[in-house]
């Protein structure tokens, strides 16, 4: 029988979501022996042409063209896409940036803090420019499964993915919503 194929990004993250679910331990064994991981930053396989896949799994929130283009690309190649974690799901603390003008982000960042010497601001055609805020996936893209948290913890990793690979759309528990 084809297992079904699982694809997941992270894009303005910290990676804890994706740390998150390798915490699962021995149910990470379970669930991936019923998959099969595609592109990943997991398997370090980064062809953004995705195969076609059953679902798509997005950490982070969308804070420039490239995410927003990776994020376009995964919806069009998967069934079922899933929000993984507060800043896929609100954006996150990536929002933060959100009330000041992107060119006063940058200007700070790459030249005005107080441990940087002699500065220069990155141009390149090649790199991605910041989106004017960072936006929610739900923003970019229509979203099937939220799964929030910072992380979400494993048990509702576990859950969401076994809901779907079981062909349910998961809704979480009260006490998987509630966090201490
Ligand atoms: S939701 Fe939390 S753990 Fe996940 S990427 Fe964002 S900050 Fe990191």
């Amino acid at each position: 029988m084809t297992k079904p194929k699982i694809a997941t990004v992270w894009f303005e993250a910290c990676s804890g979501c994706h740390m998150s679910f390798l915490d699962l331990d021995e149910t990470l064994v379970d669930i991936l022996s019923k998959v099969q991981l595609t592109v990943s930053p997991i398997t370090d396989f980064k062809d953004y042409d995705f195969p076609e896949v059953d679902v798509g799994i997005v950490e982070g929130g969308i804070g420039n063209t490239e995410h927003k283009e990776i994020a376009e690309k995964l919806r069009k190649h998967c069934r079922i896409l899933v929000a993984w974690g507060d800043c896929a799901v609100f954006g996150g603390i990536n929002t933060l940036r959100n009330g000041i003008p992107k060119e006063e982000v940058l200007r700070y960042g790459f030249i005005e803090t107080e441990s940087t010497i002699n500065g220069v601001m990155p141009i390149h055609k090649e790199l991605p420019a910041l989106l004017d805020k960072v936006l929610p996936l739900h923003e970019v893209v229509p979203v099937d499964v939220y799964l929030p948290g910072c992380p979400p913890s494993p048990e509702v990793i576990a859950y969401g993915l076994t809901e779907i690979l079981e062909g349910r759309i998961p809704v979480l528990p009260a006490d998987m919503i509630h966090f201490d």
